[in-house]
């Protein structure tokens, strides 16, 4: 009997180091580096190194009303709130990010910058009581080839921070549209009137809901979408991105 107990007693003991063992196999076997400078070698928790994270362009417009996200709005479209994370420039860190995210399949990194988005907004009483978050719809084709809708990456990131849930089923993106590059903004509007359709209404009355994208540039695919939403009764509306650029 005292041999089984001493037995168990020195496997309990043994546990925690054949698993930091095993973690450190895995390291030496997949090295996981910060995904932004490359250098440090992170756990399996952290995507960017504590250095990047602290050199992120954060706007800390949540915390602001009246924020430049909210101006772009202003006339537009009746929004709650609205805020965007980091400012977007060229040859940033934030566009090597946003690439790795969007054009590279590194969904992975997209789920750590939507927690990140996560926690900066429940650090703001402007977004303490939403109900729901909408990933800004995504054209089909674009989808399919991407593998995936960056908004909705974004939104499973947030969401796992804030416990709200994703709505993925209340609006949709009716036709492919012309790309937006080299329009202005008048161009971009009428081109993007009557581009997405509710299809659940009774899902979003008398509720908050969050619309998400990754960029807010001219806000007019945030408008348009925005608009087929707030047709239904007693919503109300934020807006969050994770980039904004005035590019
Ligand atoms: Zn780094």
């Amino acid at each position: 009997m005292n041999f089984i107990v001493i037995f168990s007693d020195i496997i309990n003991y043994l546990m925690p180091l054949f698993a930091e063992i095993k973690n450190s196999l895995l390291h030496l076997a997949f090295p996981h580096v910060c995904e932004s400078c490359g250098t440090d070698i992170l756990d399996n928790n952290h995507l960017l190194c504590l250095s990047c994270v602290a050199n992120m362009p954060v706007t800390n417009f949540h915390l602001h009303p009246n924020n430049p996200i909210e101006k772009i709005f202003w006339g537009r479209l009746a929004i709650t709130h609205a805020t965007s994370q980091y400012y977007f420039t060229k040859e940033s860190m934030m566009q090597h990010l946003m690439h790795q995210f969007k054009y590279s399949g590194n969904r992975e990194l997209g789920l750590y910058l939507g927690k990140l988005m996560g926690e900066m907004l429940a650090n703001s009483n402007r977004f303490l009581h939403i109900d729901a978050l909408i990933p800004l719809p995504l054209f089909a084709s674009k989808e399919k080839k991407r593998g995936y809708n960056q908004a909705a990456v974004l939104c499973e990131g947030i969401s796992s921070v804030l416990n709200k849930p994703v709505w993925y089923d209340v609006v949709k993106r009716k036709t492919s549209t012309e790309t937006q590059t080299r329009k202005g903004r008048v161009e971009r509007w009428a081109n993007m009137e009557n581009r997405f359709q509710l299809i659940n209404t009774h899902k979003i009355e008398g509720k908050h809901i969050v619309l998400v994208d990754d960029v807010v540039t001219t806000g007019a695919t945030l408008e348009a979408c925005g608009k087929e939403l707030l047709k239904t009764e007693n919503t109300l509306l934020s807006v969050a991105t994770l980039c904004f650029s005035t590019l």
